[in-house]
């Protein structure tokens, strides 16, 4: 190699490189030795090494010997002087090689504070490293823990669970599982999820894919379709219902699938107990509806006949039987019968109020509807000076003429049970709620205890039967119509300061 060739390859190198003849004659430096021992280029080039060195003559041959037998680099010491007391202590790496001109040494030279600090921060290095290997393995067992710790919560969960790797390939089965599929998880574990999960449609029989194939495909969470049966390994057969979730690594990989499954048998069966009483309950019922409707309409003409004929009889006897107990009893039986006409009349409104509404269902102005109901109440508020006020009310889903009657039975009520020495106020009042109206009618008089809140709502259920006038069929109506309307009514009311009779209806 040239002193040309040289300075080509190694000129921009940042370490000191020189080239010599094995008895340390210096051929060749890049500039980094210039500045590292502080002899310009021409001073180097053809100086002896042994001339440079502040170390001594066999020291710096010992180094030149050692070099000149091996191919590769090899460690070495050597101190040059540059001027000042302490010289430049270096490490020097050196090895032969062979060129045509003959054995050339090539040389690196790095002084020893350099060396030092490198050394010092491969120290850092090695101790960061040893730190992360610390931290891995301190991950490592806490995932351990956690690994644990999920197993056994899947093992002692009520349902079943099967995992498996992403291929279907079982690599975990809990007790329920077990004993679900009639596998052990010894059996199972290992083998494709289809030799262990049969399912087939309840009605139809075809085989059903297992929820875990459609996961791998989809790499969403997928429930069972309804009608899911799970053949075990002995054959029988139980409903079941259950779902597939992928499991994902950090990175978003799919690891696998988990699969959570339960026996739904009994509760199928429950489900259809529960359908076969519903229907025959509504059977009944309405058995009960038709028998009720037979006997208000049946009685209401012999009723009719008693009042009529009762009456005649008041009046063919006016004058002749004086004011004694006959004529009393004669006004109790007038009293009794219009009073048992009030009744049925009132049954039968009870018991078609469902039948109506159903009827026919269109928007309704809810301010026409009060109004309406107002004004079939306007002598009674004109005999009680009442006040009876609505602010601006929505338009609602609804069967008007029903729910004329239920303003009109909620403001009578008003107004019937006030309070003494007090001007009766109703005043009416929407709101919108989510996907519904809530109506309010509120009332200044008696109020109701919170114990009867519920009860009111009954059939003939009064709590004044002797005070005031009534039936006790006018809330039972008013729920049933409002329920007709997919709606809810109670009441709310502190004894003595009036009711609040809250009605819902959805759009
Ligand atoms: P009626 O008014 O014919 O007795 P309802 O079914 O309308 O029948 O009411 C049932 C009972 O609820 C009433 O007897 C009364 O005791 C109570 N009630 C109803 N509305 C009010 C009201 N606004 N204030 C106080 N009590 C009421």
């Amino acid at each position: 190699m040239t002193p040309a060739d040289f300075q080509r390859f190694y000129g921009f190198f940042a370490e000191a490189m020189l080239l010599a003849t094995p008895e340390g004659r210096i051929v060749a430096a890049n500039p980094a030795v210039s500045i590292l021992i502080k002899h310009s280029a021409s001073e180097l080039i053809g100086a002896e090494l042994r001339a440079l060195a502040a170390d001594s003559p066999e020291k710096v041959a010992r180094l030149l010997a050692l070099f000149s037998r091996s191919g590769q680099f090899m460690p070495g010491a050597l101190a040059f002087k540059n001027g000042d007391a302490a010289g430049v202590r270096c490490r020097v790496e050196g090895c032969a090689l062979r060129y045509p001109e003959g054995l050339r040494l090539l040389l690196r030279l790095q002084a020893k504070e350099d060396a030092m600090t490198r050394f010092r921060s491969l120290d850092e290095r090695i101790a960061l490293l040893n730190r992360e290997i610390l931290e891995r393995k301190q991950a490592e067992s806490a995932l351990d823990a956690q690994r644990e710790w999920l197993r056994t919560t899947l093992a002692s969960i009520g349902d079943g669970v099967i995992a498996t790797d992403s291929a279907g390939v079982i690599s975990f089965m809990n007790l329920v599982a077990e004993s679900l599929t009639g596998w052990s998880a010894a059996d199972a574990v290992g083998q494709p999820i289809g030799r262990v999960f049969h399912m087939v449609n309840e009605y139809t029989r075809e085989p059903l894919e297992s929820p875990v194939a459609e996961v791998q495909r989809r790499g969403v969470t997928v429930g069972l379709a309804n009608h899911t049966v799970l053949i075990a390994r002995d054959g029988s057969e139980r409903a079941i219902a259950d779902s597939g979730a992928p499991i994902y690594d950090a990175g978003g990989r799919m690891l696998g699938v988990v699969m959570v499954f339960r026996d739904v048998t009994q509760h199928r069966r429950n489900e259809a107990v529960l359908r076969e009483t519903n229907k025959s309950l509504q059977k009944s019922n309405e058995n009960l509806r038709q028998f009720a409707y037979a006997v208000a309409h049946d009685l209401k003409e012999p009723m009719r006949m008693i009042s009529l004929y009762s009456q005649l009889l008041a009046k063919a006897y006016e004058g002749r039987i004086g004011g004694g107990e006959e004529e009393m009893f004669l006004r109790q039986v007038i009293g009794g019968a219009s009073r048992m006409d009030e009744l049925l009349e009132g049954l039968l409104a009870f018991i078609t109020a469902g039948d109506l509404i159903h009827e026919k269902l269109e928007m309704v102005d809810l301010n026409e509807v009060v109004a309406k109901a107002v004004l079939n109440l306007q002598s009674m508020a004109r005999e009680t000076a009442a006040e009876v006020t609505w602010d601006v009310l929505p338009r609602i889903r609804g069967h008007a003429g029903s729910l004329v009657n239920v303003f009109q039975n909620l403001v009578a009520n008003g107004l019937k049970y006030r309070r003494e020495n007090e001007r009766p106020r109703v005043n009416i009042a929407a709101s919108r709620r989510e996907r519904e109206w809530l109506v309010v009618v509120e009332d200044n008089g008696i109020g109701i205890e919170p114990e009867y809140f519920q009860r009111i709502f009954g059939v003939f259920k009064r709590l004044h039967p002797a005070k005031y006038p009534g039936t006790g069929i006018g809330l039972a109506l008013c729920a049933q119509i409002v329920e007709g309307h997919g709606g809810t009514i109670w009441v709310e009311s502190e004894p003595g300061r009036g009711s609040r009779f809250c009605l819902t209806i959805p759009d």
